[in-house]
């Protein structure tokens, strides 16, 4: 597809005031999407190897939102009336503002975060021991250990963009709504 092809108005087709505590299964080309997810809190199911079929499927069994960059695939699962939100900026964090603007989300609560391993999407539990007398959390399923490093900063630097972005739309809201 190129830049220019006419996407469809609409990228979603959730209704905004149902989807709480969301769960995806997100498209083999959206990895780097998936961890993110993973790490804001959200049960995200996650493969490379998924094929089209199987996340249309799958989506549908488990009630999971499928998250895609594919718009073949997108009205695909509209026509199978499967909940889905494509993602069509190539920018990261314009992609995490697409799919949490879809569902109504107004902020990424940064205090509360509960944050899944971004390997196997495993719960994390705090692990009885420091390192350089920061938390460290261990994945129940994996065993991997998260703490928050260098890395976090970065993290959270995206998370406050998503946000500041998400302000601006509900300012635009409230404007239009004012008129
Ligand atoms: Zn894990």
């Amino acid at each position: 597809m190129t830049e220019n092809e006419s996407l469809p108005e609409e990228k979603t087709n959730l209704d905004p005031d149902k989807q709480n505590d969301s769960r995806f299964i997100v498209d083999g080309m959206l990895g780097s999407i998936a961890r993110k997810l993973r790490i804001i809190g959200f049960d995200t199911v996650y493969s490379s190897n998924f094929e089209d079929g199987f996340l249309l499927e799958e989506a549908l069994n488990s009630g999971r939102i499928l998250v895609t960059s594919d718009i073949e695939l997108f009205l695909r699962a509209k026509r199978k009336k499967t909940a889905t939100i494509l993602v069509s900026s190539r920018i990261e964090r314009d992609r995490l503002y697409e799919i949490l603007a879809s569902l109504g989300e107004k902020r990424i609560d940064l205090r509360s975060l509960k944050s899944r391993c971004s390997t196997c999407n495993g719960r994390l539990k705090k692990s009885a021991s420091l390192l350089n007398e920061k938390i460290v959390f261990e994945c129940i399923s994996c065993g991997k250990t998260y703490w928050r490093g260098g890395h976090w900063e970065k993290l959270t630097r995206l998370f406050r963009e998503v946000n500041f972005m998400l302000q601006n739309e509900q300012n635009e809201m409230l404007r239009e709504n004012q008129k």
